[in-house]
């Protein structure tokens, strides 16, 4: 259980209990997203599901010891090898029996209307993954024997996605827990969750993880990036490596896609016979797919966006342009969450590209601000503009930490969007 990066305090706290013999049946795993919860979730029910656990001295794992824990400390690990151990790293371990993962996609299999976005955990899937619902004739999964005999786990990814019905559907399955039963609540939002579920669970607390972590992990991911720009997505990803291997991601899908639309194009000029296209989608749906993606990604947008700033510092660009474009890019960004996900609310999807804009944009504005003060960023957002007046840029900072706070109230977007680059064009003027 030791390929979760930059959480020592967390591994050294499931060790100690691993090594006590005393693990707590209900657990929240909490943190921002990306930084290792669900991954050292599942590897804590491997060790304590895996038929031949291993044990080992901290001081022998090399570069893996954990600086929390004595040399002499004893590790448990799983042992990679047995039946239990392969069915868990098959498919994530959908395909362990006593193993399961509820996350809202199975909403899809439980929401009757088949309308649910999954943008919520609703009782009817607690009781049917989890707590049964005799008045359905639906069985208790968590009150079942284990099918391997050393005991089951639960994990509910996204748990403050539960609405309250839910939250108090597995209360009382909590209060007296099953034996050999562990649940483990995966969260961003804690304080989300109720008190009474929070004061029955063991907290393990994850931090955002340095940019030194991350920055190797992308030159080294599926989609290798340059130095620079593992460094500028790290900056960007705010210590979550999710959010960041997820944008490596989306790089690399653009880049199948633009490549796949060169072939085509030049295939259709070539044959100039659109039926020989081998895909058997025909080349209409096909370039309608194609259509959906222009060159985003994070990168693409963090250079734009910035150009677009020092346009308008310079007064070459109006705040109606920046507007345009930010909302261009919040247009790409649910498309490729569309693209991973077809469940997503695509207008939450939107809103969320929105904030990351606005935070790219007021780390464009502190680096101004870092420029003045003589204290350059070691990673700066690309610029051509310089230095600005201190007392302007915190006020510009302000601004679009507001509208990033103001989306998720659901304003208008487009209002906002408005409103608020009109602020900046109003205050740049004055420099
Ligand atoms: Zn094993």
């Amino acid at each position: 259980m030791l390929n979760v990066f930059g959480q020592p305090r967390a591994l050294a706290q499931l060790q100690r209990s691993l090594h006590a013999k005393r693990l707590a049946s209900t657990w929240i795993f909490a943190g921002p997203p990306g930084t290792g919860k669900f991954t050292l979730a599942t590897q804590l029910a491997k060790t304590k599901l895996c038929d031949r656990p291993e044990h080992k001295t901290n001081a022998s794992l090399g570069n893996d010891k954990i600086p929390l824990l004595p040399d002499s400390f004893e590790i448990t690990l799983p042992c990679n090898t047995c039946d239990s151990c392969r069915a868990i790293d098959n498919k994530g371990g959908g395909s362990h029996p006593d193993l399961h993962i509820i996350t809202k996609e199975l909403i899809r299999m439980h929401d009757a209307t088949g309308k649910s976005k999954g943008t919520t955990l609703s009782i009817d899937v607690i009781r049917g993954e989890i707590t049964g619902d005799p008045s359905e004739s639906k069985e208790s999964k968590i009150g079942k024997r284990s099918f391997r005999g050393r005991g089951k786990f639960f994990l509910i990814d996204e748990a403050d996605l539960m609405q309250n019905q839910a939250q108090n559907a597995l209360l009382k399955t909590l209060e007296e827990p099953p034996p050999d039963t562990y649940l483990i609540l995966i969260t961003a939002s804690p304080s989300e969750l109720l008190s009474t579920i929070r004061s029955r669970s063991q907290i393990v607390l994850f931090n955002e993880l340095p940019d030194e972590i991350i920055s190797p992990r992308l030159m080294s991911s599926a989609t290798p990036l340059h130095n620079d720009e593992a460094a500028l997505i790290s900056r960007l990803a705010r210590g979550s490596l999710g959010r960041a291997l997820r944008w490596a991601d989306d790089i690399r899908l653009i880049d199948e896609k633009n490549a796949k639309a060169a072939e085509r194009k030049s295939k259709t000029a070539a044959t100039a016979d659109p039926a020989s296209d081998e895909d058997g989608g025909g080349a209409d749906s096909d370039s309608t797919d194609t259509n959906k993606f222009t060159p985003g990604g994070i990168l693409a947008w963090t250079h734009n966006l910035s150009g677009c700033l020092d346009e308008l510092t310079a007064g070459r660009a109006a705040a109606s342009d920046l507007a345009a474009l930010i909302s261009q890019y919040a247009a790409e960004h649910a498309a490729l969450a569309l693209q991973r996900d077809r469940l997503t609310s695509v207008d939450r999807a939107k809103r969320d590209g929105i904030c990351l804009l606005m935070s790219i944009a007021a780390e464009w504005f502190a680096d101004r601000l870092r420029q003045t003060l003589g204290t350059p960023h070691p990673t700066p957002l690309p610029s051509t503009t310089g230095a600005l007046d201190p007392l302007l840029v915190p006020k510009l900072i302000t601004s679009a930490r507001s509208a990033e706070a103001q989306i998720d109230l659901n304003v208008n977007d487009k209002i906002l969007l408005a409103a608020t680059t009109t602020q900046w064009e109003q205050l740049l003027k004055r420099e």
